[in-house]
Order: C-alpha cells, then sequence, then structure tokens
C-alpha cells in the first residue's frame, strides 16, 4: 500500500486532502473535475504524486518500465534506429515526460550505450511537476548529467525525441453527461451530510451531436470526456516536432473516437489505490486517480500542428514488432532458472493481450521530413477499432 501515512519524509499536512477541498468548495462552490484533479494529483501540498510513494511493487500501481528493463531498452533501439536514418545529428534531446521512479530513462541511457556514438549525443531532460519524484529520479540517474524542467515549455527548443509512458492519464480532463435537456458538467460538491460528492452543473449549450466523431447524437446517459490538456501538450509536441525535428512515442492506455462512439461515451475516470480500484471520491489525495487517453483527439491536436500521425497500435504488436521476443531470448541465455520465469513473466504482463498488450496503445508523431519510424501498423485498416 502507498506511503501515505504523512509519518517518515514529508511535513505533516495542517489538514487533509480531503477537509482542503471541503473548504474550497465551500468558499468557491462546486469544482470542475479537471480543478479536482489538478487538485489532488498535483497540488505541491496535497497532490498524490507529491506526497505518496505511487509507482512500483510498493506503490499503488506498476508500469512498464518498472516490470521490465526490456521496455526501456527497446525504446532506446526505436530512437536510434531513426536517428542513423536521419544521418545520425550530432545532439538529440531525449525528453520524458512524467518518469515516474525515472527507470524507464535509466534503462533507455543504459542501453543506447550499445550504438555507437548514440549515447554521447542524447541530451537527457525531464518534465516532472513532483519534487518527491524529482528528487527519486535523481537518485536512480546519479552519473548521468540530467535537466529537468516542471513543464514543456520549459524545455529549451532542439530536435528531440518525447517519450511518455503513463503520463497523458494523468492530465486533468472535463466529464459532460449527456441528459435529456442537454449537456451538464460533473462537478465534484458536498452533500447534506458534507460529504464530498458529483454534482452536475446547468445545462451546458453545445449540441450532443457535435460530440462524437459521426455526427450522430450522443444517448442519454452517455459521459463525453474532454482532454485539453491532453490536445494542448500533444499540440506542443507536435509544433517542436515540426520546427526542430524528431519523433514522440506516446504509450497509454486509452481508445479511439470510434471506439467510444460505438459504447454510446463512457466514463474513464478511475481511482487506483494499493493495486486495487477505489472510488473516486474515497481517499482524495491518496489514490491515483487517471482518465483513459482519447487518442483521436490527441494525433489530431498534432496534426494540427503539422506532424504526421501513423495510426495507433496496441502495446503487445509493438513492442512484439520491435523485438521484445528476440530480447527476452538474449536475456534468457545467460539468466538464472528463476530470472528466465520473470523474463517470460514479463513478456506476457507487457504484451499479452488480456495484460498491458492490448489496452495500452502506442502512437508515434513524426515530421513530414523525418524517416518514418518502425514498430507501427503497415497500413490504417489494420489496427482501426
Ligand atoms: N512514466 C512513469 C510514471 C507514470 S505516473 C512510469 O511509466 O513509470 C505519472 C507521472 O507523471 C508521474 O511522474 C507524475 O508526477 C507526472 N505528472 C503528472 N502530471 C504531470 C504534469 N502536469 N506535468 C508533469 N508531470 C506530471
Amino acid at each position: 500500500m502507498a506511503d501515505c501515512s504523512g509519518a517518515t519524509e514529508r511535513p505533516a499536512l495542517v489538514k487533509d486532502c480531503r477537509e482542503a477541498l471541503r473548504e474550497r468548495i465551500r468558499a468557491e462552490g462546486p469544482l470542475r473535475l479537471d480543478r479536482f484533479m489538478s487538485f489532488v494529483l498535483t497540488d505541491p501540498e496535497y497532490g498524490y504524486y507529491c506526497r505518496c510513494e505511487s509507482i512500483g511493487r510498493q506503490g499503488d500501481f506498476i508500469t512498464a518500465p518498472e516490470i521490465s528493463q526490456m521496455f526501456g531498452e527497446l525504446i532506446a533501439m526505436w530512437c536510434a534506429d531513426i536517428w542513423l536514418r536521419a544521418g545520425k545529428p550530432e545532439v538529440m534531446q531525449l525528453v520524458e515526460l512524467g518518469p515516474g521512479r525515472g527507470t524507464l530513462m535509466a534503462d533507455m541511457l543504459g542501453a543506447s550505450a550499445s550504438v555507437a556514438g548514440f549515447r554521447e549525443a542524447l541530451r537527457p531532460m525531464l518534465v516532472e511537476v513532483s519534487p518527491r519524484l524529482r528528487a527519486e529520479q535523481r537518485r536512480r540517474l546519479a552519473g548521468h548529467v540530467v535537466h529537468w524542467f516542471e513543464s514543456l515549455d520549459e524545455v529549451p527548443l532542439g530536435a528531440a525525441f518525447y517519450i511518455a509512458n503513463e503520463f497523458f492519464d494523468a492530465l486533468p480532463i472535463r466529464q459532460f453527461v449527456v441528459t435529456k435537456d442537454g449537456l451538464r458538467e460533473r462537478s465534484v460538491g458536498i452533500d447534506e451530510s458534507g460529504a464530498l460528492s458529483f454534482v452536475l452543473g446547468e445545462v451546458g449549450k453545445f449540441p450532443r451531436s457535435r460530440l462524437t466523431a459521426s455526427g450522430d447524437a450522443m444517448p442519454e446517459g452517455g459521459v463525453f470526456e474532454d482532454l485539453k490538456a491532453v490536445r494542448e501538450i500533444a499540440g506542443e509536441i507536435g509544433a517542436r516536432l515540426n520546427i526542430a525535428g524528431g519523433a514522440a512515442l506516446l504509450v497509454d492506455y486509452g481508445y479511439t473516437e470510434s471506439e467510444r462512439d460505438r459504447q454510446g461515451g463512457f466514463d474513464s475516470l478511475q481511482a487506483v489505490r494499493g493495486h486495487n480500484h477505489a472510488g473516486i471520491l474515497d481517499a482524495p489525495g491518496e489514490s491515483d486517480l487517471s482518465a483513459h487517453v482519447n487518442f483521436s483527439a490527441l494525433a489530431q491536436a498534432a496534426r494540427e500542428s503539422g506532424v504526421l500521425s501513423p495510426p495507433v497500435v496496441s502495446q503487445g504488436e509493438f513492442l512484439k514488432r520491435i523485438g521484445l521476443c528476440e530480447r527476452a531470448r538474449v536475456l534468457v541465455r545467460s539468466a538464472s532458472r528463476e530470472r528466465r520465469r520473470e523474463i517470460a513473466d514479463a513478456v506476457q504482463r507487457l504484451a499479452g493481450a488480456g495484460e498491458m498488450g492490448r489496452l495500452f496503445r502506442v502512437q508515434a508523431l513524426i515530421p513530414t521530413d523525418w524517416p518514418m519510424p518502425c514498430g507501427l501498423a503497415a497500413n490504417v485498416a489494420e489496427e482501426e477499432g
């Protein structure tokens, strides 16, 4: 279970996150979901990522780089292949967004040394809001020259690989519920007993038909999610790639708009605590909150900045195409019996259809004048859900 007791490393809070939320709602009225998410996840004093041991076996959830070093190694080789075909630029930034414990960056840097000249060309840069995780990344990456930034706009412009794993799902979203009278925004308020509860706002102005990709109306009760922060950051990455070159690899669980529309919209917000699902309002600031990523909206925002967005592929397909099984076979050769079992288990967890393999998707973004990366779908029909 996450270390959120407030006992050892962190200063004691004057009040808990729930009480701080209640005070804010009493003063300002119901809190929009995006503001609620920002507060409970990244507020410097109360935010989950700033206070809790979130990632890893001891934390609340496990991510792909924490499952196996192969994840970071393969992504480094994906980047190296582009770098070689782009004519080995002398300097390339390696920008990771939301690097968690720093494991993915450490594995990428380790593997990059196996391609002559590649490690020397890389300038590792981390975009991280949480001071607590930044300290963990510093420990994990001791021995490497790394630069930290609080947001992407602060990162100096240059040819870059932008890598993000489970970053976009932590960005704040807004939710609108389709009612018979129109759209109503979901916010967090306080009920008669004083507990935090969801409330629906006034009927909004825009017509239901605008919410689906096809233009058909979303059915009553359907939930529409707006991912403004996701669109903004994807647009920013696209604009940077368009000007300075490079490639982006964005990995997350998510959906396409045609998949969403077939379900009549859905509420993808979820809370996780101690590796189990929890109620969104049960332990604010002490559980991870995330929303599935709308890859259609993400890709569209990047395309509007002038880059190409090849069709999204499943993580399982992507990793197999870029050599997961071959890498596992090499590692197994010199491994003990126990370690062999761990490697086989990691392949299954990363690429198995019932595990991360299908739910997680990979979106690459590339400028028109850079080499087409490997591992992507051969054609659109192949991956369209
Ligand atoms: N990529 C890591 C961690 C994923 S958890 C892994 O795969 O293990 C989400 C990460 O994004 C954390 O490091 C969190 O602190 C960071 N984060 C969340 N919101 C952010 C924001 N708005 N800006 C920068 N980093 C953010």
